[in-house]
Protein backbone atom coordinates (compact mmCIF):
# COMPACT_ATOMS: atom_id res chain seq x y z
CA UNK A 1 0.00 0.00 0.00
CA UNK A 2 1.51 3.57 -1.04
CA UNK A 3 1.68 5.55 1.99
CA UNK A 4 -0.49 8.98 2.24
CA UNK A 5 2.17 11.60 2.82
CA UNK A 6 1.23 15.59 2.02
CA UNK A 7 -2.91 14.69 2.28
CA UNK A 8 -3.74 16.58 5.50
CA UNK A 9 -6.75 16.63 6.19
CA UNK A 10 -6.04 12.98 6.01
CA UNK A 11 -8.24 10.32 8.00
CA UNK A 12 -5.24 10.01 10.00
CA UNK A 13 -6.47 13.13 12.28
CA UNK A 14 -10.09 12.87 11.83
CA UNK A 15 -11.03 11.35 15.37
CA UNK A 16 -9.18 14.31 17.09
CA UNK A 17 -10.80 16.98 14.89
CA UNK A 18 -13.98 15.22 16.17
CA UNK A 19 -13.42 16.78 19.32
CA UNK A 20 -15.13 19.78 20.03
CA UNK A 21 -11.94 22.08 21.24
CA UNK A 22 -9.97 20.47 18.74
CA UNK A 23 -11.72 20.74 16.00
CA UNK A 24 -9.79 21.81 12.06
CA UNK A 25 -8.80 25.27 13.28
CA UNK A 26 -6.74 23.32 16.52
CA UNK A 27 -4.96 20.45 14.04
CA UNK A 28 -4.08 23.39 12.16
CA UNK A 29 -2.35 24.95 15.26
CA UNK A 30 -0.79 21.53 16.30
CA UNK A 31 0.51 20.95 12.63
CA UNK A 32 2.55 24.64 13.07
CA UNK A 33 3.66 24.06 16.35
CA UNK A 34 7.21 23.59 17.40
CA UNK A 35 7.51 21.38 20.79
CA UNK A 36 10.82 20.46 22.64
CA UNK A 37 11.13 17.52 24.89
CA UNK A 38 13.89 17.37 27.33
CA UNK A 39 14.77 13.93 28.30
CA UNK A 40 13.90 11.19 26.09
CA UNK A 41 13.43 8.53 28.71
CA UNK A 42 9.95 7.02 30.38
CA UNK A 43 8.16 10.14 30.45
CA UNK A 44 9.26 11.30 27.23
CA UNK A 45 8.57 8.58 25.24
CA UNK A 46 4.83 8.92 25.89
CA UNK A 47 5.13 12.78 25.49
CA UNK A 48 6.49 12.14 22.17
CA UNK A 49 4.48 9.55 20.76
CA UNK A 50 1.44 11.50 21.45
CA UNK A 51 2.70 14.37 20.37
CA UNK A 52 4.38 12.93 16.99
CA UNK A 53 0.83 10.68 16.28
CA UNK A 54 -1.49 13.67 16.86
CA UNK A 55 0.80 15.46 14.28
CA UNK A 56 2.76 18.56 15.52
CA UNK A 57 4.45 20.46 12.74
CA UNK A 58 7.71 19.97 15.01
CA UNK A 59 9.29 17.78 17.63
CA UNK A 60 12.95 18.34 18.75
CA UNK A 61 13.91 15.78 21.03
CA UNK A 62 17.21 16.39 23.48
CA UNK A 63 18.86 13.49 25.29
CA UNK A 64 22.08 12.99 26.09
CA UNK A 65 21.88 9.61 26.96
CA UNK A 66 22.15 6.05 25.12
CA UNK A 67 19.46 2.95 25.41
CA UNK A 68 20.26 0.30 28.11
CA UNK A 69 18.53 -2.68 28.83
CA UNK A 70 17.24 -1.48 32.04
CA UNK A 71 14.96 1.47 30.25
CA UNK A 72 13.10 -1.07 28.03
CA UNK A 73 10.73 -1.98 30.90
CA UNK A 74 9.01 1.55 30.76
CA UNK A 75 11.07 3.25 27.94
CA UNK A 76 8.30 2.45 25.24
CA UNK A 77 9.76 3.90 21.50
CA UNK A 78 12.94 1.40 22.53
CA UNK A 79 13.67 -2.17 21.53
CA UNK A 80 16.28 -4.86 22.28
CA UNK A 81 17.98 -3.58 18.93
CA UNK A 82 18.30 -0.35 20.32
CA UNK A 83 20.09 -1.44 24.01
CA UNK A 84 22.22 -3.56 21.64
CA UNK A 85 23.22 -1.12 19.31
CA UNK A 86 23.36 1.17 22.64
CA UNK A 87 21.92 4.30 20.31
CA UNK A 88 21.43 7.33 21.58
CA UNK A 89 17.99 7.65 22.74
CA UNK A 90 16.85 10.97 20.80
CA UNK A 91 18.13 9.18 17.85
CA UNK A 92 16.37 5.93 18.64
CA UNK A 93 13.22 8.13 19.26
CA UNK A 94 13.47 10.29 16.29
CA UNK A 95 13.90 6.73 14.26
CA UNK A 96 10.20 4.93 15.26
CA UNK A 97 8.69 8.16 15.94
CA UNK A 98 9.35 8.88 12.09
CA UNK A 99 7.89 5.84 11.03
CA UNK A 100 5.06 6.35 12.98
CA UNK A 101 4.43 9.74 11.32
CA UNK A 102 6.02 10.54 8.44
CA UNK A 103 4.42 13.66 8.02
CA UNK A 104 6.18 16.11 10.90
CA UNK A 105 9.18 16.91 11.25
CA UNK A 106 11.73 15.57 14.00
CA UNK A 107 15.11 16.49 15.05
CA UNK A 108 17.29 14.81 17.46
CA UNK A 109 20.08 16.55 19.51
CA UNK A 110 22.20 14.28 21.43
CA UNK A 111 23.34 17.04 24.28
CA UNK A 112 23.08 17.78 27.57
CA UNK A 113 20.92 20.80 28.01
CA UNK A 114 23.30 23.36 30.65
CA UNK A 115 23.04 26.98 30.77
CA UNK A 116 25.23 27.37 28.03
CA UNK A 117 23.14 25.71 25.01
CA UNK A 118 19.73 26.35 26.73
CA UNK A 119 18.55 29.23 24.52
CA UNK A 120 20.01 27.45 21.16
CA UNK A 121 17.92 23.75 22.20
CA UNK A 122 14.83 25.80 23.64
CA UNK A 123 14.59 28.49 20.96
CA UNK A 124 11.38 29.02 19.06
CA UNK A 125 9.84 26.14 21.28
CA UNK A 126 6.05 27.00 21.54
CA UNK A 127 6.11 24.18 24.82
CA UNK A 128 8.49 22.51 26.33
CA UNK A 129 7.94 19.16 28.04
CA UNK A 130 9.99 17.95 31.29
CA UNK A 131 10.96 14.37 30.61
CA UNK A 132 14.52 15.10 32.60
CA UNK A 133 15.69 13.16 36.00
CA UNK A 134 17.02 15.88 37.97
CA UNK A 135 16.07 19.44 39.44
CA UNK A 136 18.97 21.30 38.55
CA UNK A 137 17.28 20.80 34.54
CA UNK A 138 13.98 21.56 35.67
CA UNK A 139 15.38 25.28 37.40
CA UNK A 140 16.70 25.64 34.14
CA UNK A 141 13.81 25.34 31.86
CA UNK A 142 11.80 26.95 34.56
CA UNK A 143 14.36 30.29 33.88
CA UNK A 144 13.92 29.62 30.72
CA UNK A 145 10.17 29.65 30.34
CA UNK A 146 10.45 33.08 32.19
CA UNK A 147 12.69 34.74 30.47
CA UNK A 148 10.81 34.08 27.13
CA UNK A 149 7.13 33.95 28.33
CA UNK A 150 7.43 30.16 27.18
CA UNK A 151 4.68 27.76 29.14
CA UNK A 152 6.63 23.93 30.28
CA UNK A 153 4.93 20.70 31.57
CA UNK A 154 6.63 19.92 34.78
CA UNK A 155 6.65 16.11 35.20
CA UNK A 156 8.28 13.38 37.20
CA UNK A 157 8.19 9.99 39.09
CA UNK A 158 9.38 7.58 41.21
CA UNK A 159 8.21 4.78 42.52
CA UNK A 160 4.63 4.26 42.16
CA UNK A 161 4.44 8.02 42.22
CA UNK A 162 4.08 10.56 40.13
CA UNK A 163 3.28 14.44 39.12
CA UNK A 164 2.64 16.77 36.76
CA UNK A 165 2.00 20.46 36.29
CA UNK A 166 1.68 23.03 33.18
CA UNK A 167 3.07 25.98 34.44
CA UNK A 168 2.43 29.04 32.24
CA UNK A 169 4.31 32.22 32.88
CA UNK A 170 2.15 35.00 34.23
CA UNK A 171 -1.01 32.84 34.69
CA UNK A 172 0.54 29.64 36.95
CA UNK A 173 3.04 29.48 40.30
CA UNK A 174 6.40 28.91 38.19
CA UNK A 175 8.59 25.83 39.76
CA UNK A 176 10.60 28.03 42.21
CA UNK A 177 7.39 29.29 43.61
CA UNK A 178 6.39 25.43 44.49
CA UNK A 179 9.78 23.98 45.12
CA UNK A 180 12.72 25.07 46.86
CA UNK A 181 16.17 24.30 45.25
CA UNK A 182 17.76 24.22 48.52
CA UNK A 183 17.30 20.63 49.38
CA UNK A 184 19.14 19.08 51.99
CA UNK A 185 17.68 15.21 51.89
CA UNK A 186 18.75 12.93 49.40
CA UNK A 187 15.83 12.76 46.67
CA UNK A 188 14.96 8.82 46.05
CA UNK A 189 15.57 8.45 42.19
CA UNK A 190 14.49 5.60 39.67
CA UNK A 191 17.22 3.65 40.24
CA UNK A 192 17.44 3.85 43.98
CA UNK A 193 13.34 3.75 44.78
CA UNK A 194 12.33 1.90 41.44
CA UNK A 195 9.84 3.20 39.21
CA UNK A 196 6.51 1.58 38.62
CA UNK A 197 6.42 1.59 34.27
CA UNK A 198 2.59 2.79 34.35
CA UNK A 199 3.30 5.78 36.39
CA UNK A 200 5.52 7.28 33.92
CA UNK A 201 2.79 6.17 31.50
CA UNK A 202 0.19 8.08 33.65
CA UNK A 203 2.42 11.09 33.89
CA UNK A 204 3.77 11.48 30.37
CA UNK A 205 -0.31 11.24 28.83
CA UNK A 206 -1.03 13.98 31.28
CA UNK A 207 1.88 16.44 29.88
CA UNK A 208 1.08 15.29 26.52
CA UNK A 209 -2.83 15.97 26.77
CA UNK A 210 -1.49 19.94 28.79
CA UNK A 211 0.57 20.46 25.97
CA UNK A 212 -1.93 19.64 23.17
CA UNK A 213 -4.13 21.95 25.12
CA UNK A 214 -2.07 25.12 25.30
CA UNK A 215 -1.24 24.73 21.77
CA UNK A 216 -4.62 24.48 20.55
CA UNK A 217 -5.88 27.17 23.20
CA UNK A 218 -3.19 29.25 23.71
CA UNK A 219 -3.59 32.27 26.10
CA UNK A 220 -7.24 31.18 26.48
CA UNK A 221 -6.40 28.31 28.65
CA UNK A 222 -6.07 28.69 32.32
CA UNK A 223 -4.27 25.57 33.36
CA UNK A 224 -5.32 23.13 35.56
CA UNK A 225 -3.24 22.75 39.26
CA UNK A 226 -0.48 20.07 39.38
CA UNK A 227 -2.05 16.53 39.83
CA UNK A 228 -0.33 13.87 41.89
CA UNK A 229 -0.91 10.04 41.31
CA UNK A 230 -0.58 7.33 43.39
CA UNK A 231 -0.72 4.26 40.81
CA UNK A 232 -0.13 1.45 42.61
CA UNK A 233 -3.46 2.20 45.16
CA UNK A 234 -4.89 3.83 42.51
CA UNK A 235 -5.24 7.50 44.15
CA UNK A 236 -4.95 10.11 41.83
CA UNK A 237 -5.06 14.39 43.81
CA UNK A 238 -5.47 17.43 42.07
CA UNK A 239 -3.96 19.89 44.06
CA UNK A 240 -5.02 23.60 43.68
CA UNK A 241 -3.87 26.42 40.98
CA UNK A 242 -1.03 28.31 42.69
CA UNK A 243 -0.82 31.76 41.45
CA UNK A 244 2.51 33.00 41.01
CA UNK A 245 4.10 33.90 44.53
CA UNK A 246 5.00 37.76 44.70
CA UNK A 247 8.09 36.56 46.84
CA UNK A 248 9.20 34.10 44.64
CA UNK A 249 12.92 34.93 43.23
CA UNK A 250 12.70 33.40 39.68
CA UNK A 251 9.39 34.81 38.26
CA UNK A 252 8.80 37.64 40.51
CA UNK A 253 12.17 39.48 41.17
CA UNK A 254 13.26 37.87 37.85
CA UNK A 255 16.73 36.17 39.73
CA UNK A 256 17.21 33.83 37.08
CA UNK A 257 20.57 32.03 38.38
CA UNK A 258 20.01 28.78 36.58
CA UNK A 259 20.15 30.07 32.81
CA UNK A 260 22.90 32.50 33.98
CA UNK A 261 24.72 29.57 35.28
CA UNK A 262 25.68 30.90 38.59
CA UNK A 263 23.91 28.20 39.86
CA UNK A 264 24.94 25.04 37.67
CA UNK A 265 26.32 22.30 38.73
CA UNK A 266 30.37 21.51 37.53
CA UNK A 267 32.42 18.87 36.88
CA UNK A 268 35.69 18.71 37.75
CA UNK A 269 38.47 15.40 36.41
CA UNK A 270 40.66 14.70 39.20
CA UNK A 271 43.86 13.94 37.76
CA UNK A 272 45.70 10.56 37.94
CA UNK A 273 42.88 8.80 40.14
CA UNK A 274 40.31 7.85 37.17
CA UNK A 275 37.28 10.28 39.04
CA UNK A 276 35.56 13.17 38.38
CA UNK A 277 34.22 15.87 41.29
CA UNK A 278 30.92 16.85 41.12
CA UNK A 279 29.40 20.01 42.34
CA UNK A 280 26.05 20.69 43.32
CA UNK A 281 23.73 23.28 42.34
CA UNK A 282 22.51 23.56 45.86
CA UNK A 283 24.17 25.41 48.09
CA UNK A 284 22.61 23.84 51.19
CA UNK A 285 24.95 21.30 53.70
CA UNK A 286 24.14 17.92 53.06
CA UNK A 287 22.58 15.61 55.76
CA UNK A 288 24.76 12.86 55.46
CA UNK A 289 22.62 10.57 58.51
CA UNK A 290 19.74 11.06 56.21
CA UNK A 291 21.64 10.01 53.20
CA UNK A 292 23.09 6.94 54.63
CA UNK A 293 19.62 5.67 56.15
CA UNK A 294 18.27 5.97 52.37
CA UNK A 295 21.02 4.91 50.13
CA UNK A 296 21.80 1.58 52.73
CA UNK A 297 18.71 -0.05 51.37
CA UNK A 298 20.08 -0.04 47.98
CA UNK A 299 23.74 -0.62 48.54
CA UNK A 300 26.73 -0.86 50.42
CA UNK A 301 26.93 2.68 52.65
CA UNK A 302 29.77 3.43 54.76
CA UNK A 303 29.81 6.46 57.36
CA UNK A 304 33.51 8.26 58.29
CA UNK A 305 33.73 11.27 60.60
CA UNK A 306 34.04 13.01 57.11
CA UNK A 307 32.17 11.49 54.53
CA UNK A 308 29.64 8.84 53.30
CA UNK A 309 31.39 6.03 50.89
CA UNK A 310 28.81 4.11 48.89
CA UNK A 311 28.78 1.39 46.07
CA UNK A 312 25.76 1.40 44.00
CA UNK A 313 25.39 -1.10 41.81
CA UNK A 314 29.10 -1.65 40.75
CA UNK A 315 29.46 2.52 41.14
CA UNK A 316 31.84 4.15 43.55
CA UNK A 317 30.80 7.51 45.41
CA UNK A 318 31.80 9.26 47.90
CA UNK A 319 29.91 12.11 49.04
CA UNK A 320 30.52 14.96 51.54
CA UNK A 321 29.17 17.18 53.81
CA UNK A 322 29.00 20.04 51.46
CA UNK A 323 27.23 18.21 48.72
CA UNK A 324 30.38 17.24 46.84
CA UNK A 325 30.20 13.69 45.29
CA UNK A 326 33.16 12.21 43.83
CA UNK A 327 32.56 9.34 40.83
CA UNK A 328 35.15 6.89 41.28
CA UNK A 329 36.07 4.49 37.71
CA UNK A 330 34.79 7.25 35.33
CA UNK A 331 37.27 10.35 34.17
CA UNK A 332 34.63 11.36 31.60
CA UNK A 333 33.01 14.45 33.22
CA UNK A 334 29.03 14.19 31.53
CA UNK A 335 29.25 10.04 32.60
CA UNK A 336 30.24 11.12 35.92
CA UNK A 337 27.70 13.90 36.14
CA UNK A 338 24.66 11.53 34.18
CA UNK A 339 26.09 8.52 37.19
CA UNK A 340 25.29 11.26 40.13
CA UNK A 341 21.79 12.43 38.83
CA UNK A 342 20.92 8.35 38.07
CA UNK A 343 21.67 7.76 41.72
CA UNK A 344 21.85 10.71 44.41
CA UNK A 345 19.72 13.25 42.54
CA UNK A 346 19.11 15.83 45.45
CA UNK A 347 22.87 15.46 46.67
ZN1 LIG B 1 7.88 31.76 40.65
Amino acid sequence: MIPRRGTYPSSRYQRQIALPPMGELGQKRLREARVTLIGMGALGCVQAAYLARSGVGLLRLVDRDVVEEGNLQRQLLFDESDALEGAPKAEAARRHLQSANSEIVLESRVRHLEPGNARELLSGSDVILDGTDNFETRFLINDYSIATGTPWVYGACVGTVGIAAPLIPGRSACLRCLLSPESSTPEPTCESAGILGPVAGIIGSLQAAAALRILVERAAWDPWGPIRVEAWDGMPTVLPRSKPDPRCPACAERKLEFLEGRRSAAQEVLCGREAVQVLPYSRAPRDLCEAERILSRHGEVRRTPYLLRATLQGHHFSIFPDGRVIVFGTSDPLRARALVDRYLAGF
